[in-house]
């Protein structure tokens, strides 16, 4: 019987969350990134992404392409978990199997949809969509097709806001023309592989022999892909248990013997680990470094923070100040860093600035760009301290509260006066005012306030 696999994925879903809490950004080129324009993008709406501007970009870069008309928005994922909450149980509604990808991606195999008519696919996806908007107002596309990976693609195809069915008989029609790097499971070393075999399309990978992928590719992962090409996706549709720990490491053909080598190996097992913690949604407590030397012992340290973050910088910095050195243990070969004790109520997203205050004084963050730092301090596992904003101190984009003007968020502040867009989801645009810095009546707010979403999250089960 022939399988309808969905593929939902919420459209520029950071962004499209704080367009919608915050209405005056409609339309508007949104970053969301530490609003220090440190670090990487973790969203951009479609506004922004007109100017090239992506996730996973560095801050700075996106904001010069974007111009001055960017606006940086700090995360608050607090705001983005109880949306995506929210999404999944209106998915669960419909669908009895959903593999939930990331906090806005997930599989679905309908089973009311066995046997159905592309056209009845189409009609399906449209009202799922319709239902997750009309509730929380986001944008979602759906891509269908025979597996997952043509779900994928369909998705893909379907953005922004809409629906791609890729009907069994025209499968291979509308994925041949396509980039192999489209397939799953493509990632740098197999795309040079198959430019090197000069494959440019999945319709060339899919008119190879198996003979000759095997020789191009090798192996199991050739393969695989050679018959996804070919149209053949039957991996099951299966919820999946929530990962305890994401991690990322690397072994080196030559072993690491300075600290240099040792600070640019960190760096990328931190960055391979802290993107795919963005993907998942969750906030990270607890930063391992492990280290494999020369002589195959292992070592592997931990540092704890008093709550969990998924702030790049931070993360780093921990690392770092838990890393051990080649003068001390030897030549290294192996470096990997792993984020567990994964939560996804996180504070600290409220003052991301203020996270970097914290670890600044300990002397581990950007002097490692020039390799200039000092490494002689021992490792100190405790030092990262809580420290709440003080009065009157105001960072950008920070929920607040007055109880005349309702809930806000600080546009600006400086000079002992701080201006506040008083504006929520169900508010729409709303106006701006410049109050005293120390205002007595201006208090720090909850973000999900500005969901406003109150019954809904009053339920218990939000
Ligand atoms: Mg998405």
């Amino acid at each position: 019987m022939p399988r309808w696999v969905l593929h939902i994925d919420m459209d520029a879903f950071y962004a499209s969350c704080e367009q919608l809490t915050r209405p005056t950004l409609k339309g508007r080129p949104v970053l969301v990134a530490g609003v220090s324009g440190r670090g990487v993008v973790a969203g951009a709406s479609y506004e922004a992404r007109k100017y090239g501007a992506r996730s996973a970009m560095p801050t700075h870069r996106a904001a010069r392409l974007v111009g001055p008309q960017a606006v940086l928005v700090a995360p608050r994922r607090p705001v983005y978990a109880a949306a995506s909450r929210r999404v999944f149980e209106i998915i669960a509604r419909h669908v009895e199997v959903v593999e939930q990808l990331s906090i806005d991606e997930a599989f679905m195999e309908p089973a009311q949809l066995i046997d159905a008519s592309p056209e009845q696919v189409t009609t399906w996806a449209n009202e799922l969509r319709a239902e997750i908007k009309k509730e929380t107002g986001l944008p979602s596309s759906i891509g269908a097709g025979s597996g997952k990976q043509y779900a994928k693609i369909g998705s893909g195809l379907a953005k922004p806001d809409g629906v791609f069915v890729i009907p069994h008989a025209e499968q291979l029609d509308i994925l041949h023309p396509l980039p192999v790097g489209e397939l799953w499971g493509v990632g740098p070393v197999t795309g040079a592989k198959l430019a090197a075999a000069g494959i440019e399309t999945i319709g060339d990978l899919a008119e190879l022999t198996e003979k000759e992928v095997e020789i191009a590719l090798g192996g199991v992962v050739g393969k695989q892909l050679w018959h996804l090409a070919r149209g053949v996706d039957e991996r099951p549709v299966a919820p999946r248990a929530e990962a305890k720990q994401i991690s990322s490491e690397h072994t080196y053909p030559q072993d690491l013997t300075t600290a240099p080598e040792v600070d640019a190996a960190l760096k990328r097992a931190a960055a391979e680990s802290h993107r795919r913690l963005v993907k998942d949604g969750r906030g990270a407590r607890t930063v391992t470094v492990k280290l494999k030397m020369s002589d195959f012992h292992i070592e592997s340290r931990s540092a704890t923070l008093p709550y969990a973050t998924d702030d790049a910088d931070t993360l780093l910095a921990t690392a770092f100040k838990i890393v051990r050195y080649p003068d001390e243990v030897g030549p290294i070969r192996l470096v990997g860093v792993s984020y567990s004790g994964l939560e996804e109520s996180l504070q600290d997203v409220l003052f991301p600035e203020l996270d970097q205050e914290i670890v600044r004084p300990t002397r581990v963050s950007t002097e490692y760009e020039s390799g200039v730092s000092d490494h002689t301090a021992g490792p100190e596992v405790d030092v990262v301290s809580t420290a709440a904003p003080k009065p009157g101190q105001w960072q950008a984009t920070q929920d607040v509260f007055h109880p005349e003007y309702g809930h806000g968020w600080v546009q600006g502040a400086g000079k002992g006066w701080v201006t506040v867009r008083f504006e929520t989801r169900a508010s729409g645009p709303g106006r701006i005012k410049s109050l005293r810095a120390d205002d007595p009546l201006l208090t720090p707010a909850d973000p999900l306030d500005s969901l406003d979403w109150r019954e809904w999250l009053e339920r218990g089960d939000g």
